[in-house]
């Protein structure tokens, strides 16, 4: 008979942690803390097994589920010695949902369940705590009115039904906080409740337990398609679903007196990645208390007070405090990762519900990664293997410039400071709720989401937001939560900002912000400011370019070159930059570039007064004309090589002769000032100068009149650049330096355009060379950037000595879009699904990509040791990284501030790529299905 449900209890378990897919994250861990004999309140999972029978079967369950179910329920009642609906000496469970990959508060739980009219009237005899029964009583109707019966706001602007009633409450009686209303007020609100579904939802309050057990079963199910969900996975990129466990647990109570409690922790810092135990609890609370944000939350220990908040747990129960901080690192050793924990305390006695591994900003991640190398917990390849090269970059984010934050503060515009939830400085314009801030958005404002708290409906707009403010809730909020992963800006519990939803304000003493009002906010200090202020480089960029820091006065540069100091160990792909300035390539150099992956040299042309000379190139009747401008650009051009060669020295600079359309360098014909004043200066009639530009009109320019086809055309061009090149190269190299040249031909597409330019450029070369007396390692290359030019790879590849591909073109020639023009359908493309993202963006690997590996291996067959490397924007896009690393290429090019990520993503490419070698299993710690297709969930619910 197959088996559906599995049971846990202290210190033994069906299930372990490596039964995520089977039992959900959260039951495969519950199990797994079982076994470990850390204090778990006994229970059984429902196999997400049930979940894919129950999407595929219309809402019904296996025959055999009833009577597992049934069967653990006594065996719980047993253990516990209660009995479930009892109205002496009731059992009560939680009925949580736990996907294999954790969603945090996506989808839904019920605590309490077996309450009814009689049953509550047993836990008060058991505890003595009248206040008490009615106070699980009244949380249980509401989790269950939402969850079970779907009574949630109807609007964005709507407040929670259930809590209006008790926020009226509160109102009556003078109080501020829940646990501080009195006994009958909560039986009065049970009422009340029941009341509100009946009228709501025109039908009765169950009370049988088992039909409540059902109910929310199957609502949890349910919750695995409902809207939030299916955006979570949507935004978090999960495709495989596989749909979800459920938990039903014996309930323990925080929410018993004040030597009960309930919290939740991180084993290391989530924001920072310091190893210390940080999280929030509440003393007499239950369950969601401390996320919800209802009560602010106090810290977990003494460490943390600086954040204000009251008394610790560490100071008000510390022998609980010293178990937790046992347990804390039991967990990170065992799970070798930094984990989310969810406690309760029942009289004194501390009990564990959940534990997970934690999402945490990039900083603490990359932070987290480098301590447990370092503490020997893992090993180089995994710390390199858990650092997202995409969260390196926040790393490289910008902070508030100080003065100017000084300044705000001295002219009064720090408004107020809440939490540092997540690490960073935005500006932006204020909005209400998260539909605004979509919309804004798309508009293309820069926009701070600002709201009470955040819930899992919210996920959308939090997107779309800079960053995140909220009134309520602590640092593990859902705002917060959320923020870290999205490696938003966030700032959380600023409780002394009053937010007006329905006038679309908030207020701070007597400073009111509006909507579209500008507010800024430091992730990192909490404090939020009015209007908007500049920002400055980050920590790792003031030691690596401004040198405004000193490496040994930075533990955050120290770590992060360690990182990349193990990337280099382990990566084979070599780096290079695109790099057009001397500045340029010093910046990359610091950051690590091995060599210069592309200089564009029409960038220097526009530089001072160069566009003169380059116009009067252009305008050149014949090719004498074109010689005369020529020879004046040509020490200009020879300077900036000799700039590039001195700092780059022994290292490869890759240079690209002319590429752009010549009119690129022209006024627009519409423009007649312009042409007026140019044709003023170079002393030409207007007439003559303006059917000049008319001439040099393309109707696709893209496709037309650039690349190798102008060096075809006017070999002048190229032989001045080469000479430009082989003369600044012999000059360096007499003042002792080694330098490489390597000369790049675009736009081949044929090998007949690459031995026509290729001759040029020998002559060239040979010639200076002789003239200098000076011996210089040269190569002449190509890029692979049309479709023909991969094709006749191995023609090419008999004269070229590299190839570099150039995918932006590539891309353009591959799917026959032009970049530029690509805007107006593109979003279309990805929002229907047609594409999966922007292939300008990330590498398409079956067509660009396919081509790509055409042409290594037809090149490569020809000539078996051609350097090859790529160029285009996609260099430095981690996925296309690693594509770059599996076709074998030798190097890959990108932008200075992308060399980081890119050489991690190279680090982890070819780890990954030993990995499966010696067939280990995969970095994550989260184990993939291991029946995904079998259980892939279809995504509408055919309910009968
Ligand atoms: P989520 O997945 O949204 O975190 P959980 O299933 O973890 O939802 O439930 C939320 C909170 O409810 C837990 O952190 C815990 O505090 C409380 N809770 C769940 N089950 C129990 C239980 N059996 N006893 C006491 N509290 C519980
Ligand atoms: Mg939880
Ligand atoms: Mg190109």
């Amino acid at each position: 008979m197959a088996k559906y449900v599995y049971f846990f209890e202290n210190g033994k378990a069906d299930g372990n942690a490596k039964m995520k897919a089977l039992l959900g994250g959260k039951g495969a861990n519950l199990a797994e803390m079982a076994q470990l004999g850390i204090p778990v309140p006994p229970g059984f999972t429902i196999t997400t097994d049930v979940c894919a029978y129950y999407y595929q079967h219309g809402g019904e369950y296996p025959v055999e589920l009833k009577g597992q179910v049934a069967e653990a329920l006594h065996r719980l009642e047993e253990l516990m010695g209660r009995k479930f609906g009892d109205p002496e000496n009731p059992l009560l469970v939680s009925v949580r949902s736990g996907a294999a990959l954790s969603m945090p508060g996506m989808m839904d739980t019920i605590l309490n369940l077996g309450l009814n009219d009689h049953s509550v009237q047993g836990l008060i005899r058991l505890t003595g705590d009248e206040r008490f029964a009615y106070d699980c009583y009244r949380r249980f109707i509401a989790m269950y009115g939402d969850v079970v019966l779907d009574l949630k706001p109807q609007s964005k602007d709507e407040h929670d039904p259930f809590d209006v009633l008790i926020e009226n409450i509160r109102k009556k009686r003078g109080v501020e906080f829940d646990n501080q209303i009195p006994a009958p007020d909560l039986r009065d609100l049970t009422e009340r409740y029941k009341a509100l579904i009946r009228e709501r939802k025109k039908v009765e309050f169950r009370h049988d337990p088992w039909d409540q057990l059902w109910g929310a079963i199957t609502a949890v199910f349910g919750s695995w398609n409902n809207p939030r969900a299916i955006a979570y996975r949507e935004i978090n990129n999960i495709v495989d679903a596989m749909g979800t466990a459920v938990n039903v647990q014996s309930m323990v109570f925080g929410n018993l007196g004040e030597d009960c409690g309930t919290g939740v922790a991180f084993t290391r810092n989530p924001a920072t990645g310091g190893n210390v135990l940080y999280g929030e609890y509440l003393i007499n609370a239950q369950g969601e208390d401390v996320v919800a944000g209802t009560r602010t939350p106090q810290p977990i220990n003494i460490h943390q007070k600086g954040d204000g908040g009251g008394l610790s747990l560490e100071e008000t129960m510390p022998d609980i405090y010293a178990e937790l901080e046992a347990i804390r690192s039991k967990l990170d050793r065992h799970y070798r990762d930094m984990q989310d924990i969810e406690f309760t305390i029942e009289k004194n006695k501390l009990w564990m519900l959940q534990t997970r591994t934690g999402k945490r900003t990039g900083f603490a991640s990359f932070k987290i990664a480098v301590d447990m190398v370092r503490q020997g917990i893992i090993s180089k390849q995994e710390a390199l293997m858990r650092v997202d090269p995409d969260q390196l970059d926040q790393l490289l984010r910008p902070t508030f410039d100080p003065k100017a934050q000084r300044d705000a503060v001295k002219d009064g515009n720090l408004l107020t400071s809440g939490l540092n939830a997540g690490p960073g400085a935005a500006t932006g314009r204020v909005v209400f709720n998260a539909h605004d801030a979509e919309e804004w958005a798309m508009r293309g404002e820069v926009v701070i989401l600002v709201r009470l708290e955040t819930s899992p409906d919210d996920i959308r707009g939090m997107h779309a937001s800079r960053g995140i403010l909220t009134s309520r809730g602590g640092m593990t909020s859902h705002a917060a939560l959320v923020a870290r992963q999205m490696g938003k800006v966030c700032v959380v519990g600023c409780s002394d900002l009053e937010i007006d939803y329905g006038n679309k304000r908030m207020t701070v003493g007597d400073r009111v912000i509006r909507e579209g009002q500008y507010i800024s906010l430091d992730g990192s200090s909490g404090e939020v400011f009015a209007g908007q202020i500049p920002t400055r480089p980050s920590e790792v960029l003031r030691v690596i370019i401004d040198k405004s820091l000193a490496p040994q006065r930075s533990q955050i540069y120290q770590d992060y070159v360690a990182l990349l100091g193990w990337a280099d160990e382990f990566r084979r792909l070599e780096i290079r930059t695109n790099a057009d300035q001397p500045n340029q390539a010093e910046e990359a150099i610091a950051f690590g570039a091995e060599g210069i992956g592309l200089t564009r040299t029409e960038h220097m042309f526009f530089e001072g007064d160069r566009i003169e000379a380059v116009r009067e190139m252009i305008l050149a009747e014949n090719s004498q004309g074109r010689e005369r401008a020529l020879a004046k650009l040509l020490p200009m051009q020879k300077e900036d090589f000799k700039g590039l060669f001195k700092v780059m020295r022994e290292k490869p600079v890759t240079i690209r002769t002319l590429d752009p359309p010549l009119h690129e360098f022209l006024p627009k014909e519409t423009d007649d000032k312009a042409i007026q004043k140019l044709a003023t200066k170079l002393g030409v009639p207007y007439e003559q100068l303006f059917a000049k530009v008319v001439s040099l009109h393309e109707a696709n320019p893209m496709l037309g009149h650039r690349g190798c086809r102008l060096g075809v055309t006017y070999p002048e061009i190229t032989r001045m650049q080469a000479r430009a090149v082989m003369e600044a190269a012999c000059e360096v190299a007499r003042e002792g330096m080694d330098v490489r040249p390597e000369i790049m031909i675009p736009l081949v597409g044929d090998v007949g355009e690459f031995k026509n330019q290729r001759d040029v450029v020998e002559a060239v070369a040979l010639e200076v060379m002789e003239e200098y007396g000076v011996d210089i390692e040269y190569h002449i290359g190509t890029m692979i950037e049309v479709p023909r030019g991969a094709m006749t790879a191995d023609e090419i590849a008999e004269y070229a000595e590299f190839f570099s591909f150039g995918t932006n073109d590539l891309t353009q020639t591959v799917f026959g879009i032009s970049r530029d023009d690509a805007g107006k359908f593109l979003p279309a493309y990805v929002a229907n699904k047609i594409w999966e993202y922007d292939p300008f963006a990330r590498l398409d690997q079956k067509g660009v990509g396919g081509l790509m590996e055409i042409a290594v291996h037809k090149g490569r067959s020809v000539r078996p040791d051609i350097k090859i490397g790529i160029c285009g924007e996609h260099g430095g896009d981690p996925s296309s990284v690693e594509f770059c690393h599996r076709i074998g290429l030798d190097y890959v090019s990108c932008s200075p501030y992308r060399i980081p990520v890119a050489t991690l993503a190279a680090a982890r490419a070819a780890i990954k790529e030993t990995l499966a070698k010696e067939k280990l299993p995969k970095e994550d710690s989260e184990p993939k299905a291991v029946s995904t297709v079998a259980k892939r969930v279809p995504k509408k619910v055919a309910k009968k």
